[in-house]
């Protein structure tokens, strides 16, 4: 169980271990699934495995040649 707060920390700053504050952290590619995006991460230091998910934020034309 990771606590509200350190979700909330993690979001805001993804760059510190959820669990030990270690910046040795190792991702999976994204995965995507309809409209969820996720993608595993493994801390090097105590080898906890958390999901980071992605949500859809906005669209912007892109311009084409
Ligand atoms: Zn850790």
């Amino acid at each position: 169980m990771i606590p509200e707060e350190s979700k909330k920390k993690y979001v805001e700053r993804p760059f510190n271990c959820p669990f030990c504050d270690s910046e040795k952290m190792k991702g999976d590619e994204p995965e995507i699934t309809d409209f969820i995006v996720y993608r595993k991460v493994e801390c090097v230091d105590c080898g906890k495995v958390w999901e980071e998910r992605f949500d859809l934020v906005g669209i912007e034309e892109v311009d084409q040649e």
